[in-house]
């Protein structure tokens, strides 16, 4: 049993870099205990150190989210180590873009385990904990791309789109137990997935938005402190879009 009774512990996937890394900055930042979860160790160790440098708590788990067996098991032994699970954040997630009638089944598969499969793994897994508790607040990280399609994505935007309909399913089967399910969409935001798209496109997609500039992690980050504070225990199985009011154009 860990010995941090105090803080909720929360488990972010994806927290190496870019968006997952500024979720669990701003969740340590909250006063939460947060599970760092990606395949790069080193990563995880910095960011242990900087949020712990910060008077914060967190705890590494390195481990491939795409190896389904590996994850419960390692999901579970969250729950096992700490009593409890609190949150969870499934934000890890890859692209392997190209025209449907050209992409491999093994680019489809990697990206639907990846971006879809991995989310069912961890809520199956970390329910148990939180029925405990009955308390619980998951965020399943989508996209716009999941929302409104995108041409070149259709295996991106059919697990993306396959979250939204997890997170209704499970807002509804486990809304009588305290446990809260949110999607959250997010539009262009600077970080690593994006960093290669052509400056032409970047400034194609700015002038479709509202607020005209690209989003950042921390633009993420607030959201899902929201939806995944104490006080959000009425919202479930909705959508939140933070895409500066791209879709709406
Ligand atoms: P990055 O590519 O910057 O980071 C992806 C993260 O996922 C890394 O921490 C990576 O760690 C982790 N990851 C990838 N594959 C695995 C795996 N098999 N097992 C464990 N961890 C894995 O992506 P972003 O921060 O940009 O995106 C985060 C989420 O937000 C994704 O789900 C993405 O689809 C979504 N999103 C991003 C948008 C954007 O504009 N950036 C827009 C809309 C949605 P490691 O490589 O160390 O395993």
């Amino acid at each position: 049993m860990s010995t941090d009774t105090t803080r909720r512990i929360a488990i972010v996937t994806g927290a190496s870099r870019g968006i997952g890394k500024a979720i669990a900055l701003r969740l340590a930042k909250d006063g939460r205990h947060v599970v760092l979860v990606a395949r790069s160790e080193g990563p995880l160790n910095d960011l242990k150190a900087q949020i712990e440098a910060a008077g914060g708590a967190a705890s590494v788990l390195a481990c491939d989210i795409s190896d389904a067996a590996g994850f419960a098991k390692a999901i579970e032994g969250v729950a096992e180590k700490h009593g409890r699970i609190d949150v969870l954040v499934n934000n890890a997630g890859i692209t392997k873009d190209g025209l449907a009638l050209r992409m491999s089944d093994e680019d489809w598969d990697l990206v639907l385990d990846t971006n879809l499969k991995s989310a069912f793994v961890a809520i199956r897994a970390a329910a148990r904990a939180m029925m405990k508790g009955r308390f619980g607040r998951i965020v399943n990280i989508s996209s716009t791309s999941g929302v409104a399609g995108n041409a070149g994505q259709a295996n991106y935007a059919a697990a993306k789109s396959g979250l939204l309909g997890l997170t209704k399913t499970i807002a509804k089967e486990l809304g009588g137990k305290g446990i809260t399910c949110n999607a959250i969409a997010p539009g262009f935001i600077e970080t690593d997935m994006t960093a290669n798209l052509p400056a032409e496109v970047k400034e194609g997609v700015t002038k479709l938005m509202a607020i005209k500039r690209l989003g950042t992690p921390e633009d993420i980050a607030a959201a899902v402190a929201y939806v995944t504070s104490d006080e959000a225990g009425f919202l479930t199985g909705q959508t939140l879009v933070v895409d500066g009011g791209m879709l709406m154009a």
